[in-house]
């Protein structure tokens, strides 16, 4: 308990003021702590010295004034969409000024599954969770994430009409095991890298000629090592749609 200390002082005027002063018990001043700690939030997305952003840490007093930072809360990819696996914290300048798009680990928008993602692999930071929407063309570009677009590719195989285009082939890791629970087939592996136009033709005829025969088809790039560049080759599921 705090206890109120007084003490009267001589002002330069002869007159005499009586000052107040609280002093504090031990132990008393881990209490305080504790309580400013519970109100104490740091913004999650500061990472620079711009003189313009406010303090990283903030003070929250709800009840005393507006309330100048948010719960930022946005989704793992593989599971779900709204399963709000991260929160974190913003400050309004940094929400203002678009740092939690800007932040490798801040959310991006999904249109297809209408969440919020991490964009990148929390634990690797390597692998990027953004891709272009399974429907969308080549020259047209749809933020979407891997979770959504395998959930699509699982379900609906490559667009046919990409397949007769020869558009760019959307290749991705795949759990193989799932694959095969789910009823999809191993087809034919094709050489990555080629530039050979004949490769490229031999893979979109071999697609073809799989959805010809009432299959829906994806693309699995088998896995890759970090820092070993792309890999070799890619294989070809199917399935009977
Ligand atoms: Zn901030
Ligand atoms: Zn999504």
């Amino acid at each position: 308990m705090a206890t109120k200390v007084q003490n009267t002082q001589l002002a330069f005027d002869g007159s005499a003021v009586t000052r107040s002063r609280f002093r504090f018990a031990p132990g008393e001043y881990d209490e305080l702590r504790e309580l400013a700690a519970e109100h104490r939030v740091e913004c999650d997305f500061h990472y620079n010295d711009d003189p313009h952003a406010g303090a990283r840490v903030l003070y929250l007093r709800p009840e005393r004034e507006r309330q100048p930072i948010f719960k930022l809360v946005y989704d793992d990819p593989w599971d779900e969409p709204g399963n709000g696996r991260y929160s974190d914290t913003i400050c309004e300048w940094c929400n203002d000024n678009g740092y939690a798009e800007e932040n490798d680990f801040g959310p991006f928008y999904c249109e297809r599954g209408q969440h919020a993602v991490i964009q990148r692999n929390p634990s690797n930071g390597w692998r990027g969770y953004e891709v272009n929407d399974p429907e969308a063309d080549d020259d047209e570009y749809t933020p979407c994430c891997v979770g959504c677009a395998q959930r699509f590719y699982k379900q609906h195989g490559h667009p046919r009409e990409q397949m007769d285009e020869g558009q760019r082939v959307r290749c991705d890791f795949y759990d193989h095991s799932e694959l095969r629970e789910l009823g999809w087939t191993e087809g034919q592996a094709f050489f990555r890298n080629s530039r050979s136009a004949d490769e490229l033709e031999e893979y979109h005829d071999y697609c073809l000629a799989l959805i010809g025969d009432g299959n829906i088809v994806l693309t699995d790039q088998g896995t890759t090592g970090i820092g070993m560049g792309g890999p070799d080759d890619v294989t070809v599921w199917f399935k009977p749609s």
